[in-house]
């Protein structure tokens, strides 16, 4: 995801990337993307600086983390990224320095921009720590495992809430 900077005069530039999550080296082993990565974003050049603003988007398969449920959900995130050129920088193109997550250096004789590398960590800043399959998925019955979105058991109503104690006593002293 290569942006040539080389003869751009200033102004605002629209692109459009898509990639597989292969081609990012988007990890994968907890994570198994469905879709390819598609990155909707601009270029604005001012003053021989570059900012990149994009909005970055795939979907991935996931098991809820409370019902094991296999489901597909979209994966979106943002990046602002400001590109400026420094003699402080690795001379090599591909070694662009972080200066901060928002600051990027490039070697003095850059021609291009490479996006990859804040893509993929957009996406992956945007991966769900505990996927839920919904907000108020129920879960597994911890004892007998039924799927308390759909089924109920009789385990859950042995299981007594201390709110419940307090009120069946009073009901006991009446
Ligand atoms: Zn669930
Ligand atoms: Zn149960």
């Amino acid at each position: 995801m290569r942006i040539a900077t080389k003869d751009l005069g200033e102004g605002v530039y629209p692109f459009y990337f898509e990639a597989t999550p292969e081609e990012l080296e988007l990890p994968q082993d907890e994570t198994r993307f469905s879709h390819p990565v598609v990155v909707d974003g601009s270029l604005s050049a001012a003053g021989g600086k570059w900012v990149v603003q994009a909005c970055v988007a795939t979907r991935a398969t996931y098991e809820c983390s409370r019902c094991l449920t296999i489901f597909e959900e979209e994966i979106v995130g943002d990046m602002a990224v400001l590109y400026e050129k420094s003699a402080g920088a690795p001379p090599d193109e591909a070694d662009a320095l972080a200066v901060s997550g928002d600051i990027v250096l490039l070697p003095l004789d850059a021609g291009e921009i490479d996006i990859s590398d804040r893509v993929e960590e957009a996406i992956v800043l945007a991966i769900p720590m505990k996927p839920l399959c919904r907000e108020d998925c129920r879960g597994l019955c911890p004892k007998c495992g039924i799927d308390l979105n759909q089924d109920r058991c009789n385990c859950t109503a042995e299981e007594v809430d201390t709110r419940w104690v307090a009120l069946r006593k009073l009901i006991k002293e009446e």
